[in-house]
């Protein structure tokens, strides 16, 4: 990996106190599912790894069944189970919509008011993904990769401190992307993100993605129209190539205000703890506010698919992108259903010896 571009891997959490809380009744049910389903189960995972195969087993074609008789209502496509209210396809681009982001209240919190009142509810959600990142692990064959893109300050690394807490470091990857080096600048743009799209149960976490050869390259006017403009078509193959070979893909944009990065960048200046954050360049970066939030408008409007969706998250309150954001990995793990594979043959027999 190039000098420019860090990659870590998550500290461990504190211990997962919420572990218990992990075995949510669906959960459970899946469980027992996949210990009695056998072999016609693990036929039917090929199915779903693709979503492009004609279902194998019964089983699996009342679940395309299913899938295609909800086909018309945007809450289930991407979740098989929606959960209760509040659920969050309300902030999904739909493919081929026309994406407003000053229509989009970047300070919503729905009923919400403070941070106490979704505390439990953020907590399960957390619980949620570490128990079924357990099982996509162990299945090693899907894998899921998570982009998160933001204005300077919009919280990506709050993001991924608030949600990924109890998710077990060993299958989660984060990669922070930077300015590329040379020996990437070499490259066609997508060469340094291949290489770090996730193994088979892993969790990828693209802190800033391929979407800055888009963004940046557009506003600072790097290359041209026409090459950056041609990305767009590039990089929806290429997520539709991944989601082909079992990598999930889902997208979230941290929608702030202005306002709100000021006041951000301000308690950076303000804060000798924060000011190691604070670069002059998020200064200069301030001054496009306008085309970035056009170039923006257009990425998301022109990359979200069925196979790879963009949320735009109200992100002016953290502790509620948190909750979005959380709920909507928990809700797209649940509904790629992994499985612990099956135990060996006859291990009711063994014994271990003293
Ligand atoms: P930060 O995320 O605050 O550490 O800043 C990373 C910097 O790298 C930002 O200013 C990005 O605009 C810049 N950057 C990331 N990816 C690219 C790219 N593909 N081309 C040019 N600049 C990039
Ligand atoms: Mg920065």
């Amino acid at each position: 990996m190039a000098g420019t571009t860090g990659t870590r891997r998550r500290a461990p959490a504190k211990a997962a106190s919420s572990k218990g809380r992990a075995k949510a009744a669906s959960s459970k049910g899946r469980a027992k599912s996949a210990s009695a389903g056998g072999a016609e189960e693990a036929a039917a995972l090929d199915t779903r790894a693709t979503g492009h195969e004609e279902p194998r087993t019964k089983r699996a074609a009342a679940r395309k069944g299913d899938a295609q008789a909800s086909a018309g209502a945007p809450e289930k496509k991407v979740v098989a189970h929606p959960p209760p209210k509040p659920d969050y396809p309300r902030y999904r681009v739909e493919p081929g919509q026309r994406l407003s982001l000053a229509k989009q209240d970047p300070g919503a919190t729905e009923h919400y008011e403070s941070k106490r009142d979704i505390k439990e509810d953020l907590a399960t959600q957390r619980s949620r993904i570490s128990d079924l990142q357990a099982r996509l692990y162990a299945e090693r064959r899907r894998s899921l990769l998570i982009v998160l893109q933001a204005m300077d300050t919009g919280g990506k690394d709050g993001t991924i401190r608030g949600v990924f807490a109890g998710v077990n470091p060993q299958g989660c990857v984060v990669t922070s992307f930077k300015q590329p080096s040379v020996d990437e600048s070499d490259h066609d743009f997508l060469w340094r993100y291949h290489q770090r799209t996730p193994q088979r149960g892993m969790i990828s976490i693209f802190n800033r993605s391929h979407y800055e050869d888009v963004l940046v390259v557009r506003v600072k006017k790097l290359i041209e129209e026409a090459a950056w403009r041609q990305r767009y078509h590039i990089i929806n193959e290429w997520e539709h190539a991944l989601s082909l070979s079992g990598v999930t893909v889902i997208k979230f944009f941290l929608h702030i205000s202005r306002d709100e990065q000021k006041r951000r960048l301000e308690s950076r200046l303000a804060d000798p703890d924060k000011r190691w954050k604070f670069s002059v360049n998020d200064i200069r970066e301030r001054e496009h506010w306008d085309d970035y939030q056009q170039a923006f408008q257009d990425a998301l409007s022109n990359t979200s698919a069925e196979h790879a969706p963009w949320y735009v998250v109200p992100s002016n309150v953290k502790w509620y992108r948190n909750l979005v954001i959380a709920r909507t990995i928990a809700d797209t793990l649940e509904a790629m259903d992994p499985r612990f594979p099956p135990a060996a043959e006859g291990l009711d027999d063994v014994t271990v010896p003293d």
